[in-house]
């Protein structure tokens, strides 16, 4: 009798001890599956995260920074400026005749266009440049750690690259760019510097476009004023 019992009790030990040990399992594999559930959530939700903010930083049609990305970070540059002493140009590009393009060929070839000069001005700059769509067929590029002469020179050969590129399908025609250049001066601040540069490409417009122009130190407010 005796030796039953005692097999049965171990027998009971045993069943307990396995009931258990599959409990252990199946509460791990819950716990496992809900962190890999987790991780990919939470890796779905950082692709989310990206995207959106994509959509909030880049021009959907040219692929460059829009206009809103442009003046934050064009803000914390000057700061840096201010602060630092970091050297900054700023330069604005506009498309010449851009609406006989779009008037002789069409708005889908104005875009094509837009597009393609977008990319040679985004794969031209530097690493510490920064390029935006600055509106309609405006380009700003920000260059950094440069003289104004590195700037220049960098921004008459986005002048002259652009102006090579062909376009068979906008009558092969050149498409070229008027641009205003000018050097961050210390304490002249954001609008001060557009202003400047507003006015240099403005004064490369009336030069006969196809140009580059500098802001030079000789042209202060009141001088620029008077090219409008
Ligand atoms: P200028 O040499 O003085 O700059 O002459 P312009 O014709 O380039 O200047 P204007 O400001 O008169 O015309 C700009 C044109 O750009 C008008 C507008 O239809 C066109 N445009 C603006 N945004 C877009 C766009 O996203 N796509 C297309 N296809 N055209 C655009
Ligand atoms: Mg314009
Ligand atoms: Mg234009």
């Amino acid at each position: 009798k005796k030796p039953l019992l005692e097999f049965l009790m171990v027998e009971c030990v045993f069943i307990v001890f396995v009931v258990m040990a599959q409990a252990v399992i199946i509460r791990a594999r819950e716990v496992r599956e809900h962190l890999e559930q987790l991780t990919k959530s939470e890796q779905e939700l950082m692709v989310e995260r990206a995207i959106s903010d994509k959509l909030l930083k880049i021009d959907a049609l040219t692929g460059l920074y829009n206009h809103k990305t442009f003046h934050e970070y064009l803000v914390s540059l000057l700061e840096q400026c201010e602060s630092n002493g970091l050297r900054l140009q700023l330069a604005l590009f506009d498309i010449d005749n851009f609406k006989r393009v779009n008037d002789t060929y069409g708005h889908w070839v104005g875009d094509l266009v837009l597009k393609e000069v977008a990319a040679k001005v985004g794969g031209l700059i530097g690493l510490n440049d920064f390029a935006a769509r600055y509106g309609g067929e405006e380009f700003a590029v920000i260059f950094t750690d440069k003289s104004i002469h590195e700037a220049y020179a960098a921004a008459e050969e986005l002048r002259l690259k652009i102006a090579a590129m062909e376009h068979p399908y906008a009558g092969g025609k050149p498409i070229t760019v008027s641009i205003g250049l000018c050097d961050y001066q210390l304490g002249d601040g954001k609008e001060k510097l557009f202003r400047k540069t507003d006015h240099a490409l403005y004064a490369a417009k009336h030069s006969g476009k196809n140009a580059v122009v500098t802001a030079s130190a000789a042209h202060d407010d009141d001088n620029i004023l008077s090219y409008a």
